[in-house]
Formats: structure tokens, sequence, C-alpha cells
């Protein structure tokens, strides 16, 4: 039972863009095979080979570009359609929480679809509408420097505004919704505490396809792919609110 007037939190990791056909990049993926994650997407690859880190990425573009919200993402958005307050701090570089409907998305390894100046830090957007056909390095429109894929790669800190907006939040919250990742990668993994330390009263809810090491802090971990799982659990609690 979720009361209605409950903040909802979710963190959510690859395990909810599995099912849409998201790769995860990390195992080894037939043309890219070749290549060393580290060679591309790191700081140091993209100084070193531009070219080649923009081909890789404008390849993942098109991947994500193709792929689709499931229903783990369409459950998300359906309790925000029925009045819930929910934020969600996600891992994944993909749009598809947003491509779901969700209103309050806070991308703590950056997106994908972001594109960033290296000179001025000015922020743009690739369209949806945009084929990844041609792979060039982007120029900036406003101070003509090269353009860098908007996301967070190795060797690299999280944005500090991003984590202290994803603190406020986690400090509010009554019910934590820990979907498809194995929270062991930080911050996430300290974020269940950080929002225990702020409400005794927070529940906790994992959904997760096995057990992690967040599963012994949560109140219950629902085991199973979460785009059955996640539409379950909000259809019952739905249902409860009315009752
Ligand atoms: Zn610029």
């Amino acid at each position: 039972m979720i009361s209605t007037d409950a903040k909802i939190t979710v963190i959510s990791g690859s395990g909810i863009s599995k099912a849409s056909g998201v790769p995860t990049f990390r195992g080894t993926d037939g043309l890219w095979k070749k290549y060393n994650f580290m060679e591309l997407a790191t700081p140091q690859a993209f100084a070193r080979n531009p070219k080649l880190v923009w081909e890789w990425y404008y390849w993942r573009l098109g991947l994500v570009s193709q792929t689709e919200p499931n229903n783990a993402h369409l459950a998300l958005k359906k309790l925000e359609s029925s009045g819930y307050d929910i934020m969600v701090l996600t891992q994944n570089v993909d749009n598809l929480h947003e491509r779901a409907g969700s209103s309050k998305v806070i991308h703590l390894h950056g997106e994908i679809f972001q594109r960033r100046c290296i000179q001025c830090h000015d922020i743009t957007y690739w369209k949806s509408t945009e084929t990844y056909e041609n792979p060039i390095i982007p120029k900036c429109p406003k101070c003509n420097s090269m353009i860098r894929p908007g996301v967070v790669w190795f060797h690299e800190t999280l944005d500090p505004d991003i984590i202290q907006r994803s603190y406020n939040r986690l400090h509010v919250t009554d019910v934590l919704l820990i979907i498809g990742t194995s929270g062991v990668i930080h911050p996430v993994a300290t974020f269940p505490y950080i929002a225990k330390q702020g409400n005794e009263n927070l529940i906790v809810y994992e959904f997760n396809l096995e057990p992690t090491p967040l599963s012994s802090l949560a109140d219950k971990t629902i085991l199973g792919p979460v785009e059955k799982t996640l539409p379950l659990f909000v259809s019952e609690t739905l249902d409860k609110g009315k009752e």
C-alpha cells in the first residue's frame, strides 16, 4: 500500500531497458568486438581519436532510436498519471523514460542524445528524426569547437549538481523503487542509505532478476523480468489506492 500523497523515487538501471533491446555493451558486440570499451568511452580516447568515438556513438544512437519504451517504463508513467509524485533517477543514457511520458527524470550518467561543446559547454540534443549515417565530428554552432557526447565516461566524475539534486530528492522520499540495477555502482549504491537517513519510515521495493547487495535493506524484493513484475505491482498499488 502506497499512500497517494507519498513521494516516490525510482532508481533505474540497465535492467529496465533490456526488454526494449537497448544493448549494454558490457559484453562483446559484433562490429565493435575488436575495440576495447576503454578505447571508446574515455576522455583520453576522445582526445586521441574523436572520429572513432563519434562513429561508435552514431552507431549506438541509431540503435537506441530504434527502440521503444517497454511495459516497465509505461508502468511508471501510469503511476505518475494517477497523481503520484514520482521522480526517476536513472543510470541509463537512453531516453526511454521520457519517451514513455515520465516528466521528472534525472540522468546520473548523462544522456546519449545530448551533445556538449568541449570548449563553451553549450548543450544541445540530437533530433529524434536524425539519421546517423554520415559520421562526422559535430561542431558547436556558437564557438565552432568540437562537440562530444553528453555522457559520463570512464575516468570522469558525475555532475555535482545532478548528485545534489538526487540527494535532495532522496531526503524527502517516502517510497523507493529500485529497478533493474545491480546496485553496486556509485553513487547509486549509497542512495538507499541516504534515503533511509532522511526517513525512518522509508519503504524500499526492489525489482530485479536476481538478489543484489541492496536486497538486504529492501522491505520487499520482487524477482523476475521487470517488464512483467513492475506493471503488476503498479496495478495492485492503484487498485489498493481506490479502496
Ligand atoms: Zn562551443
